[in-house]
């Protein structure tokens, strides 16, 4: 048999639902055509993958890309840019620019801004609101939606809440425990009481009105602990920013630049959600990458602004944990490709599977890197990583077949489409 393909990746150890395995993987037509041995086979383009990992391509479920209206920090084709030269082939932006996307017109808008501009797929959250809550239903279905982001409400799928992430009451009493200059004080203001009474609330809005929910960037130990009892309703992320820093020593280190909501915490608390890793009660990663300028940063806390990037960090991040023991490959990819796709009911991607996207994060495991500002292709700029040295790097990205970064440069035109999803694939 003289099978012939678009591009054969040949000989790359493939980590996938089934293990790890030296295989070669024959793409047509943007999909995953054939996984073997494929030594008889011919290719447009044949790309040695020896001695690298081909993960499937990484989904990072929570960024904020500023398009429309904060275009100074964020666009769509920059932050794309940077997912992927960081190996993330789809991400899932947030309603919160300006104007909020919570109408049909505001959603159609970022699709086609988004469409063949960003590099990699992609889908949008509608935020919900008191005004629209009777469109939801039909605009949740709209392809390229990846859910409602709402506080209660919507008819299908899950509830997703980010600024209830922590308890706005408590947050307006303590006030007064932020220290003028002293971002130390960031997690005493915003403590885990706060943190843990708004997830509570949650669970039970979730009980209450029968829908499942879906918990971003877990912060506390106390979360993890109480959102086990709770696993047939809720489902959670954690952030690689709260798995990787811990307080104080990053805000001395950082200053406002390890500023971010809900705060990152103590030790004790980072130990906490990597225990929530460990017991598989944690379901995605999501960098909730934020970007500020850096002078908008420099401003004195707490007239800071929080958020940092994240969405190029994720990959080498959590692959410098795999190498330190932290965490096994394939938790890694039940993580980053095969959670999201499970949670949200992605269609064709999450794994690598015959008649799949041929979407693939391309890694060197071994690979020693320092993280760099100058490497960030964020518009903002930097990263709170810079100066870091790491093991494991991604090398490669490819989306529906296209290699669209190879080591550390973007070298095919973005040609992003919206991600499809199995409530919502086009008749
Ligand atoms: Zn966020």
């Amino acid at each position: 048999m003289n099978q012939r393909f678009d591009t054969i990746l040949k000989s790359g150890t493939v980590v996938n639902q089934d293990g790890e395995g030296i295989r070669d993987i024959g793409i047509a037509n943007g999909r995953i055509a054939e996984i073997g041995g494929l030594g008889n086979a011919s290719a447009a383009e044949v790309i040695d993958c020896k001695g690298l990992h081909i993960l499937p391509g990484v989904i990072d479920t929570q960024v904020h890309f500023r398009e429309p209206g904060q275009t100074h920090k964020e666009d769509l084709e920059t932050g794309s840019r940077s997912a992927v030269m960081g190996g993330v082939t789809a991400v899932f932006e947030m309603p919160n620019t300006d104007p909020l996307t919570v109408t049909e017109p505001t959603f159609t808008d970022k699709i086609k801004r988004g469409r063949h501009r960003m590099h990699c797929d992609f889908a949008f959250f509608i935020g919900g609101t008191r005004e629209n809550v009777r469109d939801l239903p039909e605009l949740e279905r709209a392809p390229g939606c990846a859910g409602v982001k709402v506080f209660i409400g919507s008819s299908t799928g899950a509830l997703l809440v980010e600024d209830d992430a922590e308890d706005e009451y408590r947050l307006n009493e303590r006030k007064p425990l932020r220290i003028d200059g002293d971002p130390r004080s960031h997690p005493v203001w915003r403590d885990e009481t706060a943190a843990l009474m708004a997830t509570q609330r949650l669970i039970n809005l979730a009980r209450e009105t029968g829908k499942r929910i879906h918990v971003l960037h877990i912060s506390t130990r106390q979360e993890i602990e109480f959102l086990r009892e709770h696993k047939d309703v809720a489902s959670c992320e954690a952030t690689p920013h709260h798995l990787t820093m811990a307080a104080p020593e990053c805000y001395e280190r950082l200053g406002t630049r390890a500023q971010m909501n809900p705060p990152v915490r103590s030790a004790d608390h980072r130990d906490g959600i990597w225990r929530g890793i460990e017991q598989g009660i944690v379901d995605v990663l999501g960098s909730d990458h934020a970007p500020h300028t850096l002078e908008e940063k420099a401003k004195t806390y707490p007239a800071s602004p929080s958020g940092m990037t994240g969405v190029q960090t994720l990959v080498p991040l959590m692959l410098d944990h795999v190498n330190a023991g932290r965490l096994s490959l394939a938790r890694f990819i039940d993580l980053s490709s095969a959670g999201p796709a499970r949670l949200f009911n992605i269609a064709c991607k999450g794994r690598i599977a015959a008649g799949y996207d041929a979407d693939f994060t391309v890694v060197d495991l071994k690979r020693s890197e320092t993280i760099t500002n100058q490497w960030v292709a964020s518009r903002a700029g930097w990263t709170p990583y810079d100066g870091m040295r790491v093991t494991g790097w991604p090398v490669g990205t490819f989306v529906r077949g296209k290699r669209v970064m190879w080591q550390s440069e973007v070298v095919t035109p973005s040609t992003g489409e919206p991600v499809q999803f199995l409530e919502t694939l086009k008749a």
